[in-house]
């Protein structure tokens, strides 16, 4: 099982947000035709961001499907070969390193991983169950369904305030649950919600149960400071409360943090020579569109300079 020909690829990216594709970019112009091999969506987080503000170059914000394709082109434009496909094992004991997808197996001179986080989930009764049926992790992706309803959003930072905000696009109102009594977002965010008529606040709350059948019908709040438990009416719920790295796959082969993010040095690479990690993956810090591109294209140029250095 390979890909054809046992062809070892030059450089190939695991995963296809603003690292990936940044990195694809920086990769396909040295002229390495380099492989992405997407993962579920192409965009990573940002295809599932409904407008990005803080990237250089388009002052009037641009959509996060919207960067992501033209990200997407621009790797295309100069070569970047893309695979739409989730690799399952990977084996980085040796070069060149082995990653297989559901049918096919990839072998490789270097890997950059820029696979991202995933949502946190609350991990309380219901959730699971109600997930698709009132409970998402996506304002962009399912704030629609929710015209004229009303939803809560638990959480206090960046995320949660800014797909609120979004929500009440389509909501009739909007409910922030935090667990304490004071926001960990941005001041500009914290002013846009609390100035937003369809936007209300339960401070120093947390969701101990999501309730309903077939939808969502309310949630069981309690109070930290007073422990009273009440039950708040609700046809959807949206959860915004940071993020957790995907590196289950690196377990054990790669030097990690205690949260899971993978350790990289300056050059992004990681503890095996030839192996590199942009973004989310190896950033819990800065976590923006515009350093996850940058650590992309800075491990780009690392791998370009180790291929190089090898041929000499
Ligand atoms: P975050 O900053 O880590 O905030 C997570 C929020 O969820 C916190 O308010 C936290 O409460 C709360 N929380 C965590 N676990 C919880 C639990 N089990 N139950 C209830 N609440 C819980 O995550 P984020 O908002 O996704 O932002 C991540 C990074 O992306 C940040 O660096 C942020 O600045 C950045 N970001 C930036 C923008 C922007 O610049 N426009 C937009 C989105 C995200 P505590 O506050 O009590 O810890």
């Amino acid at each position: 099982m390979a890909n054809g020909e046992n062809q070892v690829e030059n450089v190939v990216i695991l995963g296809s947000g603003p690292a990936g594709l940044a990195a694809a970019l920086y990769a396909a112009r040295a002229e390495l035709s380099p492989l992405v091999l997407t993962g579920t969506e192409i965009g990573g987080q940002v295809a599932t961001t409904s407008i990005i503000e803080n990237y250089p170059g388009f002052p009037d914000g641009v959509g996060g499907n919207e960067l992501a394709d033209l990200f997407t082109k621009n790797a295309e434009k100069f070569g970047a070969r893309f695979e739409y496909d989730v690799v399952t094992s990977v084996d980085l004991s040796q070069r060149p390193f082995k990653l297989k997808t559901y049918g096919k197996e990839f072998l490789a001179k270097t890997v950059i991983i820029t696979t991202g986080a995933s949502p946190n989930k609350l991990n309380v009764p219901g959730e699971k169950e109600l997930t698709g049926k009132g409970v998402s992790y996506c304002a962009t992706c399912d704030g629609w369904f929710f015209k004229d309803k009303k939803v809560a959003v638990v959480g206090g930072g960046d995320s949660a305030l800014e797909e609120g905000l979004f929500l009440t696009r389509y909501a009739s109102s909007v409910t922030i649950i935090h667990r304490r009594d004071e926001l960990r977002a941005g001041a500009l965010l914290q002013k846009r919600a609390m100035n937003n008529p369809k936007i209300s606040f339960i401070w120093d709350s947390v969701v101990e149960k999501i309730n309903g059948s077939d939808a969502l019908t309310s949630l069981q709040l309690k109070n930290k400071k007073t422990g009273e438990v009440s039950d708040f009416p609700v046809d959807g719920l949206f959860v915004f409360i940071g993020h957790s790295p995907n590196t289950d796959l690196f377990k054990g082969m790669l030097e990690m943090n205690e949260r899971g993010y993978l350790i990289s040095d300056e050059k992004r690479q990681t503890s095996m020579e030839g192996v590199f990690a942009a973004g989310e993956v190896t950033d819990p810090r800065f976590r923006q569109v515009i350093t996850s591109a940058g650590m992309g294209a800075a491990a780009a140029i690392e791998a370009t300079r180790l291929l190089e250095s090898e041929e000499e």
